[in-house]
């Protein structure tokens, strides 16, 4: 642990949203999201990152876990279970850490497949008896309805659990629901995005769910797909995948928001897995009338230079913050990131 760490570990934070102390944070999934997302973290104040798990193990360090050690060993070992001496190897990672850690909140960076996965962590947090903060970056919407049906209990158990909190859905649906202020009738939501990763296998699961969209492909049978079934589709399309129509769930987001009903929303884009150029900008067009009726379209573009990596993980982070500071008030339950606004952490 660098002495940084281990001055930010002692340090106590009141932020302008009221949470009184640092926030102690755990990351679920130590792929291409929860490695970015302990960088995101590294240079904040208000958060500390003290927990990770993967498929074979978990670390676990109350004074704040080691980014660069923990990628080393992961990337080199296949787990953060060898991490000496705060790694554990299990093959029921994720119950053991929420049993033994001391977490405010988890960003799960896990991959979806089978679509019922999440709503299972969820299921295992609710039982353990675990109160805190979640948040995921689920992609489809009969994913989000999952949670969405597990509100109740989510409430009942003392949960705050934001759904939705990456970058589509996530950042451009709550950019969504702001342009909608403009305007007295919503007629369209468009996102279009645009991803450039240097390779396929530092988002495996991102890659994997997102064939399970192209024509032909559902989650089985992308999640039954060999890497080398994954690298010949991915060879066959010079590494590209295009995107249409998308079950995505900015749709079921933006109707629980009250914004629009959940037809007038598209979702698609272009993947290029060879190259970190992005192949087209990524944006949101939000088409309405005003009250003078006037139709108009406001469109919101994230700059090129933005990885997926910062858009997702930023955001994430953005909503465990407003999550921490509805959950210190007593409110629980199911969120999205149309109905609530990001805060900014420092
Ligand atoms: P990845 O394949 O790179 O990493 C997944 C990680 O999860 C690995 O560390 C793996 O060991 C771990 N894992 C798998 N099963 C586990 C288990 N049972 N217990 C504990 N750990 C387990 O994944 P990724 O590409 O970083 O994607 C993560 C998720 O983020 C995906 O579901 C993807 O769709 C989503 N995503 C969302 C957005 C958005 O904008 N909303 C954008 C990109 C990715």
């Amino acid at each position: 642990m660098s002495d940084q760490q281990v001055n930010r570990s002692t340090q106590s934070t009141t932020t302008n949203s009221g949470v009184t102390h640092q926030v102690r944070v755990g990351v679920l999934g130590f792929g291409g999201l929860g490695q970015a997302a302990a960088r995101v973290l590294a240079p904040k104040n208000e958060m500390l990152w003290v927990a990770a798990a993967d498929k074979k193990g978990y670390a676990y360090d109350s004074a704040g876990l080691d980014p660069d050690r923990c990628m080393a060993t992961y990337n080199s070992q296949g787990s953060l279970g060898y991490l000496d001496p705060v790694g554990t190897l299990s093959n029921r990672a994720i119950a053991d850490l929420i049993e033994k850690a001391n977490v405010d909140g988890y960003f799960l960076a896990l991959p979806n497949l089978p679509n019922t996965f999440m709503a299972s962590v969820a299921r295992q947090f609710i039982e353990s008896g675990w109160r805190g903060v979640l948040v995921d970056a689920l992609k489809r919407t009969s994913a989000v309805e999952q949670l969405l049906a597990m509100k109740d209990e989510l409430q009942a158990a003392g949960i705050t659990y934001m759904a939705g909190c990456g970058a589509t859905p996530g950042l451009l649906t709550a950019a969504a629901a702001l342009a909608a202020q403009s305007y007295a009738e919503i007629h369209s939501v468009k996102i279009t995005f645009g991803v450039g990763i240097a390779n396929w296998e530092a988002y495996r699961a991102t890659i994997r769910e997102d064939i399970a969209h192209l024509p032909g492909y559902d989650v089985e049978r992308a999640t039954q797909m060999s890497d080398a079934e994954v690298e010949a589709l991915l060879d066959q399309t010079n590494g590209i995948l295009t995107l249409e129509n998308m079950e995505h769930a900015d749709d079921l987001m933006l109707e629980l928001a009250g914004i629009c009903e959940r037809d007038r929303v598209t979702v698609g884009g272009v993947v290029d897995t060879r190259n970190p150029k992005k192949p087209l900008s990524t944006n949101v067009k939000i088409t309405g009338r005003t009250f003078e009726g006037k139709i108009s379209t406001h469109t919101f573009t994230l700059g090129d230079e933005t990885s997926m990596a910062a858009n997702v993980c930023g955001p994430a982070f953005g909503y465990l913050k407003a999550g921490v500071s509805l959950h210190q008030r007593g409110i629980y339950g199911l969120f999205t990131a149309a109905e609530v606004m990001p805060q900014f952490v420092k």
